[in-house]
């Protein structure tokens, strides 16, 4: 990872448009986040609504990669990662709001850290992981628990439209391989249910990197999602959910019902 910076994207005029901030203060991004870019004009960090910080081609997240939480889902510890896709059209920024589907019963937050990768990765070792991660994000692994546990696999639990909140940057320079490890946090309405650190990771975030890059190739900005630590719950239409990375920021995004009327013709 590069030196500790945070990218934002921001509608920028109506544009997307990345920001960096460094040392307090925001500037556009002239370039590609991903390849030669240089600080441009200092814009302010509050007039401009924030999206997401990448639009990935694919996120792989990893399932029961927390001790505690195999537990209470009782489930015994995977032997190696266990991986699922969500789709790119599940991804929305901060503040966009988590849409219940009709008739999909139970909902629920999984905070979880992101590894966002910033160059193409393929049968990376695991000791060069580092080099192919650009940093770190929030992110909400939103669940329809009661498909997941009605179907074979975890497409339609974890695929709806809205179900993978990102944001609110990419911090990069993070050192997650240290011993305290990055505190992940999950909070509702002002309550926190989740709290843990990447050092109970039961794979680490290198080795996820080597893992998954095994089998597929990562694009610039694809992400890993790590795994939810223990305190998961439903959600309820008219809850804030918050999602808190030590060293990126905070993530909340609030929860609504679907539009009945929607697709009604009008
Ligand atoms: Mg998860």
């Amino acid at each position: 990872m590069s030196a500790g910076r945070r990218f934002y994207r921001i509608d920028y005029r109506g544009t997307p448009r990345h920001a960096i901030e460094a040392d307090g203060s925001w500037r556009l991004l002239e370039g590609d986040l991903f390849g030669a870019y240089e600080p441009g004009e200092v814009v302010s960090a509050h007039d401009h609504r924030l999206l997401a910080p990448v639009v990935p081609s694919k996120i792989v997240a990893i399932g029961l990669n927390y001790k505690d939480h195999a537990a209470e889902q009782g489930k015994p510890l995977p032997q190696e990662p266990m991986m699922f896709l969500k789709p790119s059209t599940a991804v929305v920024g901060p503040g966009e709001a988590i849409v219940l589907p009709d008739g999909a019963g139970r909902v629920d937050h999984e905070a979880e850290v992101g590894v966002v990768i910033g160059r193409r990765a393929a049968h990376v070792p695991e000791q060069a992981a580092r080099d192919y991660i650009l940093g770190l994000t929030c992110l909400n692994d939103v669940t329809a628990r009661a498909l997941q546990k009605k179907d074979v696999q975890y497409t339609r639990a974890k695929g709806f439209d809205t179900f993978a909140p990102v944001g609110p940057c990419i911090a990069s320079g993070l050192d997650y391989r240290g011993a305290g490890g990055i505190p992940v946090e999950g909070w509702v309405n002002g309550t926190r249910r989740q709290s843990s650190t990447t050092k109970e990771l039961v794979f680490s975030i290198d080795r996820l990197v080597a893992f998954v890059t095994a089998v597929m190739t990562l694009l610039p900005g694809d992400i890993i999602a790590t795994g939810t630590p223990a305190g998961i719950g439903p959600l309820a239409a008219g809850d804030r959910v918050t999602v808190k990375v030590g060293g990126v920021g905070e993530l909340t995004n609030p929860v609504s019902a679907a539009a009945r009327s929607r697709g009604a013709g009008t």
